[in-house]
């Protein structure tokens, strides 16, 4: 198991009665963006809702481009795996007793469950963890994997991972192995993501042969913390869900120009519109406006802690707000199983490409996407286990000294992207962000401590080829040279090592 976040956690929760699970991780346990998840998992458990419902309201938001067996294995899994969270002790907000469910934008019902009211992942990854220490799942953390095995029949067999605090090489072989390295948006400049999320799992799988798809698609948040000198603090979605309202300087409510639900359209169609207000005014932020929020304080007790840090009391002023890069839809390629077009390499949560989402995630899913095909990847991985010897063993296979990544070419990259690769791109600009990101990969390449570079290079070509090859604007993929969606393009961009990029009608 590769990765500690909210889908490595539970695929490890379940794989652990069953078999000898090895957990690895490059930072601490929680380091990843599931620890920071405000909102909550978005399922279908109101008396006024239904699997079909959440699956109407999920295809809708994937412009086209959702898998409809996957999504149907999402929406009508999904309650069950909320169950099983509350059995492994996870407190969600609850009411006399039930589940208080949100409501989104673009959920057209309130079914986001959600924990100490903005506090979803990090009551999450606390009680996963808790559970973990009682498991004999062997844990590793500042494990930092950089490379996957593969044998003579091309089947993945293990890892190679970097001690991140002795500077030594490890080998980990193993019958299967399951990735849930997380999302790639850090790599942006202006992101709500944490250090962790450089897209390493797509690279190491893209190395080995895996299939990728869909990295055209980067969602960018419309709603984080604009103020100078502070983090990208993510202002939740649930926020608008429950009265705030986006103004720009003159305080007009200028997403009605864009769409008539206002504040609870799509996220691509309110990250777009506030960009484009942004361009129009050259001012840097808009404002979100919660006063109309009841409790905003209890119900959003760590957004109106992050904001009151930075001088601005959310039940009474005005909240500087601009896009942020979020979240990665495309990835490792994954069927119903988890598994990848590598034998024996399975990927779930943000790491894989499960075709949920389609062009653009429905806010919320995410995490339920993680438990739903963690808990499935697990299950597919012990079959291998099952068929092959037990045996995980760890040998120290390389003694190099640790060096530090090449800082400039992080942050050249890091801007050609924000720049080529935003929010709405063309031809040109994504040409050029392309040319950067190779270059960061081949001076990456040249020595061992560039290979965290590499892989980020190499997951960030891949956004750019994508995006360079979608020629339309669909969902969260906005080109200002193809503005319009076209069926030619009615499919997944699939990407592969030796095969190169090819569209995949099937969907
Ligand atoms: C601020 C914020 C708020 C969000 N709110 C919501 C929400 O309310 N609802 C929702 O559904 N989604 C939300 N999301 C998205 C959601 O949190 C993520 O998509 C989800 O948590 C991804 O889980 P994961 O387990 O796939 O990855 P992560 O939680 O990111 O975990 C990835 C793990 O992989 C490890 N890793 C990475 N590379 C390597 C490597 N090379 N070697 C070893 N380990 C590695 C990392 O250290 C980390 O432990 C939010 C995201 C952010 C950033």
């Amino acid at each position: 198991m590769v990765g500690s976040g909210i889908a490595g956690l539970c695929a490890a929760l379940d794989a652990a009665p069953r078999a000898r699970v090895a957990l690895l991780t490059k930072g601490s346990l929680d380091d990843g963006c599931s620890r920071w998840a405000q909102g909550g998992i978005a399922a279908a458990l109101g008396d006024d809702d239904s699997s079909e419902q959440h699956y109407q309201d999920t295809v809708a938001a994937g412009r086209g481009l959702c898998h409809p067996e996957a999504v149907r294995v999402l929406v009508e899994e999904g309650p069950a795996r909320i169950r099983q969270l509350v059995d492994w002790g996870v407190g969600f907000d609850t009411q006399d007793g039930r589940l208080l469910l949100a409501r989104e934008a673009a959920h057209s019902r309130a079914r986001v469950v959600h924990a100490r009211g903005d506090g979803t992942g990090l009551e999450v990854e606390t009680a996963l963890i808790a559970r973990l220490r009682k498991t004999d799942v062997t844990v590793v953390e500042h494990a930092h994997v950089d490379r996957l095995l593969v044998d003579a029949m091309g089947r993945c067999a293990g890892v190679d991972w970097w001690d991140v605090a002795r500077g030594v090489e490890h080998r980990f072989t193993a019958p299967a192995v399951l990735l849930a390295t997380g999302g790639a948006a850090r790599l942006w400049p202006n992101s709500t993501n944490p250090a962790s999320a450089t897209g390493d799992g797509v690279a190491l799988a893209f190395a080995v042969g895996a299939e990728v798809a869909g990295m055209e698609f980067v969602q960018f948040h419309p709603t984080a913390l604009a103020v100078e000198g502070a983090p990208r603090f993510l202002i939740s979605e649930a926020m608008r869900g429950e009265g705030a309202v986006v103004v720009n300087a003159s305080g007009r409510r200028f997403l009605f120009d864009a769409d008539s639900r206002g504040e609870l359209a799509g996220r691509d169609v309110v990250s777009r519109a506030i960009w484009d207000e942004l361009r129009d005014s050259g001012s840097s932020q808009v404002y979100l406006d919660c006063s109309r929020v009841d409790s905003v304080s209890t119900r959003f007790p760590a957004i109106h802690r992050m904001c009151a840090e930075h001088g601005i009391d959310i039940a009474r002023e005005l909240v500087p707000i601009a896009p942020a890069a979020h979240y990665v839809i495309g990835g490792v390629r994954s069927d119903l199983c988890g598994a990848t077009s590598v034998a024996g390499l399975y990927a779930c949560g943000e790491v894989a490409s499960s075709g949920v989402h389609g062009a653009n995630r429905l806010a919320s899913n995410s995490l339920l996407e993680s438990l739903v095909f963690g808990h499935r990847a697990a299950v597919s991985a012990l079959h291998d286990t099952a068929e092959a010897p037990r045996t995980t063993v760890a040998e120290p296979v390389l003694d190099v000294a640790a060096g530090t990544d090449d800082a400039d070419a992080w942050q050249r990259m890091s801007a050609a992207l924000w720049e080529g690769a935003g929010i709405v791109r063309s031809a040109s600009g994504l040409q050029q962000a392309l040319d950067v990101c190779r270059e960061a990969a081949v001076a990456g390449a040249a020595t061992r401590s560039g290979r965290r570079l590499e892989a980020a290079a190499t997951t960030a070509s891949l956004v750019c080829e994508a995006a360079l090859r979608r020629e339309e604007t669909r969902g969260c993929h906005i080109r200002s040279d193809h503005p319009r969606s076209s069926d030619e393009w009615h499919g997944d961009l699939v990407m592969h090592s030796h095969r190169g990029a090819q569209l995949d009608h099937h969907i």
